[in-house]
Order: C-alpha cells, then sequence, then structure tokens
C-alpha cells in the first residue's frame, strides 16, 4: 500500500493522550520526495508546546518508573503486536514519506517490531554486582532507576527505526518520553504514537512535532528533561551538548559516520563489491554507517574497481511504490542539493567518475548511484559524511596503509576489513577505531549487539542491553546491620 492509498490519519501533537495544533499555530508541510507533492501538514512546535509535554510526561513519570519490568515489557509487547497488524500501512506510510523503496519499508517496519520485542524483554533482564557486604557491618546493593523525562531527536533516514531504537529502552527502564521526529519525515512516529493509545497510559509518550530550532532547541534546554538522546548530525550533536551543558543534563548521542571497508590483497572482488552494492546504497547511502570509502591494497585494486562499477551499475533506481526498485529518491529536496553539491565540487577538484555522478530520472531528488576516484584522503568526499548514493574508492600501498586511511577522519561509527586471513582481520578488528567492526561483511545488525561511535560520530550506545543502561541511573544502597 502506497501512494493514494496511504492515508495519513495523524498530522498533530499528542500530549498527555491527546491530539493537538501547536499553541501558536505554526505549521510545517510535509512531503512526498519521489514527486514533490505535499503530503501532510504538522504543528511547527515551539516552547510552550514542549513545556506541555514535558508537564504531562513529568505527571507521568512516578507513575511509570513504578510499573514492574514485566508490565513494562508487556506494554511493548503489546505495542510490537499492534505494530505488526499495522505493518503494511505503516511501510506504506513510510515509503511516502522517506522515499523509501516499499521493499525497505517493509523490511524496516518488521525490524522496528523486533527492536520493541528486544526491548520488552531486555526490561526484565537488567543486571548488575552481587549485593555482599563489602564494608563490615553492612550490606550493599545496586539499584538501577529510571532517570526520569527523556527528550528523543530522530532524524529523517529511518524515521520509525530511529524511533523505536530510542523509545523501546527509554520506556523499558521506566522513564516518560517527549519525542521530537524529524520534521521532514514525522509520519510514521505519529502513526505508531496512535497506535500505543490505549497500551501506554496518558503522558508517558508524547510528541511534539517541529524544526530543530523551533522545537528542539527548548527541548534540549527544558530543566523538566532529564536526558536527551539525539540522532543526528555531528554539528547537531555540538549544538545539543551546548544546549544541554546550562542545566547539565544527560546527553547521548548518535552522529554522523563515514564507513571505510578496507579491501586486502587476498579478498574476493566479486564478494566484495556485492557487500558494498548494498552497503553503500541501501536507504540511497542515507545511512550512518554506509561504506563510503572503499580502500583497496595495491594488488587487489583492479579487480575490485572493475566489480564495484559492474554491481553498482545494475542498480535498480525507481519509482519507491514499485516492489522491483533498490534505490528511490533522496529524503528531502535540500537534503538532495546539498549531495548534488558535494558531486559538483568533487569534479571541480579533479575526481574521476566511474559511474553516475549528478541526477537520474526522473529528477527532482534521485540522485544516480555514483563511484568516484582519484581522490585526495584530505579531499572533502572522503573527509565529510555525503550520506547519498556516493562512494569513494581509493588504492593504499598495504594493509598497514590502508588502516591509517581508514581511522584517518574525525568519525569513527563503524568500519570493515574483508580478507581471508583470520589473524590479519582480527588485527584489523583491534586497530580500526570504530564503534563497530564487521570482517567479511558490512551494515549487518543485531539488536543485542551495541551500536554507536567513537571520536565525532558521537557517544554512548544504541541497540542492546547497554542502550537500557544508558536511560538508567546507577545508585548504591547501604544497609548498616545490627551489631
Ligand atoms: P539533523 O542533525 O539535521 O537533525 C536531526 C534531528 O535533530 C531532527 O529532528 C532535527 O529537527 C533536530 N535538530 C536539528 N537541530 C537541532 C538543535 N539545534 N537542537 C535540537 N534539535 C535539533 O540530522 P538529519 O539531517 O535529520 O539526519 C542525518 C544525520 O543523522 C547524518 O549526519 C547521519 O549520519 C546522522 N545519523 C546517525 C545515526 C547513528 O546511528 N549514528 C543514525 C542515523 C542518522
Amino acid at each position: 500500500m502506497r501512494g493514494d492509498a496511504v492515508l495519513i490519519e495523524h498530522d498533530q501533537n499528542y500530549v498527555d493522550g491527546e491530539w493537538m495544533d501547536a499553541a501558536e499555530g505554526g505549521e510545517t508541510d510535509v512531503f512526498d520526495p519521489a514527486t514533490g507533492a505535499t503530503i501532510a501538514t504538522v504543528p511547527n512546535s515551539t516552547g510552550r508546546d514542549v513545556d506541555q509535554a514535558v508537564a504531562a510526561a513529568r505527571r507521568a513519570a512516578d507513575g511509570w518508573s513504578r510499573t514492574t519490568p514485566r508490565e513494562r515489557a508487556e506494554a511493548l509487547l503489546a505495542l510490537a503486536d499492534s505494530l505488526l497488524q499495522d505493518a503494511d500501512a505503516m511501510a506504506g506510510v513510510e515509503s511516502l514519506n522517506a522515499g523509501k523503496p516499499i521493499a525497505a519499508a517493509r523490511a524496516e517496519t518488521h525490524g522496528a517490531v523486533e527492536r520493541l520485542r528486544f526491548f520488552a524483554g531486555a526490561a526484565r533482564c537488567l543486571d548488575g554486582r552481587a549485593a555482599g557486604e563489602y564494608v563490615p557491618g553492612h550490606t550493599s546493593m545496586v539499584r538501577r532507576e529510571p532517570i526520569g523525562v527523556a527528550g528523543l531527536i530522530t532524524p529523517w533516514n529511518y524515521p520509525l527505526l530511529a524511533m523505536v531504537t530510542k523509545l523501546g529502552p527509554a520506556l523499558a527502564a521506566g522513564n516518560t518520553v517527549v519525542l521530537k521526529p524529524s520534521e521532514q519525515t514525522p509520519l510514521t512516529a505519529l502513526r505508531l504514537t496512535a497506535l500505543a493509545t490505549g497500551i501506554l497510559p496518558p503522558g508517558v509518550l508524547n510528541v511534539v512535532n517541529g524544526e530543530g530550532r523551533s522545537a528542539g532547541v527548548p527541548l534540549v534546554r527544558h530543566g523538566g528533561v532529564d536526558i536527551v538522546s539525539l540522532t543526528g548530525d555531528s554539528a547537531t550533536g555540538r549544538d545539543v551538548t551546548r544546549a544541554a551543558a546550562d542545566s547539565l543534563k544527560r546527553v547521548h548521542l548518535e552522529l554522523g559516520g563515514k564507513a571505510p571497508a578496507v579491501v586486502l590483497d587476498d579478498a574476493d572482488p566479486v564478494e566484495v563489491a556485492d557487500v558494498v552494492r548494498g552497503a553503500g546504497f541501501y536507504n540511497a547511502g542515507q545511512d550512518c554507517g554506509a561504506a563510503s570509502r572503499v580502500i583497496v591494497t595495491d594488488r587487489a585494486y583492479d579487480g575490485v574497481v572493475e566489480e564495484l562499477v559492474r554491481a553498482v551499475s545494475s542498480l535498480r533506481v525507481g519509482a519507491p511504490a514499485d516492489p522491483a526498485t533498490e534505490m528511490g529518491p533522496l529524503a528531502h529536496t535540500a537534503h538532495a542539493e546539498r549531495v548534488r553539491g558535494f558531486l559538483d565540487r568533487a569534479a571541480e577538484a579533479g575526481t574521476s567518475f566511474l559511474t553516475g555522478g549528478g541526477g537520474a530520472d526522473p529528477g527532482g531528488c534521485y540522485v544516480a548511484p555514483t563511484v568516484v576516484t582519484d581522490v585526495a584522503q584530505h579531499s572533502e568526499i572522503v573527509q565529510r559524511e555525503v550520506f547519498g548514493p556516493v562512494i569513494s574508492v581509493q588504492r593504499a600501498a598495504d594493509a598497514e596503509a590502508a588502516y591509517t586511511m581508514a581511522n584517518d577522519v574525525v568519525y569513527g561509527l563503524a568500519a570493515s576489513i574483508f580478507t581471508r586471513d583470520i589473524g590479519q582481520a582480527m588485527d584489523a578488528a583491534r586497530r580500526l577505531r570504530f564503534g563497530t567492526v564487521w570482517i567479511n561483511d558490512h551494515g549487518v545488525s543485531a539488536s543485542e549487539m551495541p551500536w554507536g561511535g567513537f571520536k565525532e560520530s558521537g557517544h554512548g550506545r544504541e541497540r542492546s542491553v547497554y542502550s537500557l543502561e544508558e536511560f538508567t541511573e546507577l545508585k548504591h544502597v547501604m544497609v548498616k546491620l545490627p551489631a
């Protein structure tokens, strides 16, 4: 279900269990990037709306924090079931709003169901050190308690998945939530919120729509918010950190990436090309872990380049509604212009385009899958996150040089190493300064395993029980025993 059949039922803020417009009446349009058509208008909220939402979350915090892990797990499982029932419609909305191929939107919706179920289970399994008498005459124990109100700010590249990746652990740990979805892609967040009505008590989940400046900043600054979790650009991470400093609230940041795929001489070029075709171009490369820098040692270089061009040229670019489409448009106009700007500047800098390099039919937000080479390590296209269907290929003299080039960016989110030599692979896994290292693969994720960045890719971890811990306070309780 997509296109005309997609029903946009919810386009307001959600506060204390009620749908409402922004207090000051501001609005912002939401577009279908495949056609440029306006598909909804949502509130562009301000501080007054944030105040109301935070007040509702604070009122609900005590009650929700006193629910048992089992009760919270049951709520998350009910939400997962409800999402599963709605999966086709939800995927249709995600595809329409974010320009995702419908097959990918369906897979991500099922991924969101799976992730909610993981956090339902994890809610019941928090652990800590053993209680005991660490000081004579005293028993010590640790408690993990909810932090309070969590402000969750999500981007446009995985609107639904990013929401559940934050909502799951925040709620599982007993926090209440004020969510600010991306102003470009709020529609699946609103649909999931509607599904949560009747499952979560009023005030446990509140949604305030709007732009970063009008709605995001007041949420980050708010004294009633105890933790802010942002997924977004590294520049936004810096702004959020500065804004949060006055109240010294906890900040959790999932930011940009510029993932290298390091290919050593003994790797199979066909296998590498097939992996990079997926991991570099899934979601039109709008993925913080996308394999955007392929670094190949000398003897493998020519073979890998040949196979990469073959593989990338075969990507089926088309309408998101077509089940055969592998790559749709970029998610919004300003971003498509930004990506084309990178390509124009790279061309001026003497970069060679092996395939792609410009727009793709039918224009608008479409950019052709692109492979570039003849790029200097310190060129913009190698150093900065393009966040589009563009990969660079670089030649390295040997493994040593390849690791140096791989680490020589400000980002540290994800990397991969391709080799048949397990010793070499394990050495690379240790030396690559990234939060995830894949060996002979790239882009595969598991809810049980942590995801997050070194360096300017952020701090804190998502997915896994580690992310549940991010949403808790650790408390030591010490009891004096009778003499
Ligand atoms: P963005 O930083 O522009 O916006 C992200 C969110 O932050 C949006 O909801 C936006 O409204 C809000 N925002 C913007 N400025 C704000 C401010 N000053 N205060 C509070 N909120 C503010 O990012 P984007 O363009 O939506 O998403 C793309 C970026 O997200 C890329 O850099 C990508 O790498 C990153 N990303 C990272 C991960 C990860 O897991 N590390 C995952 C997905 C996306």
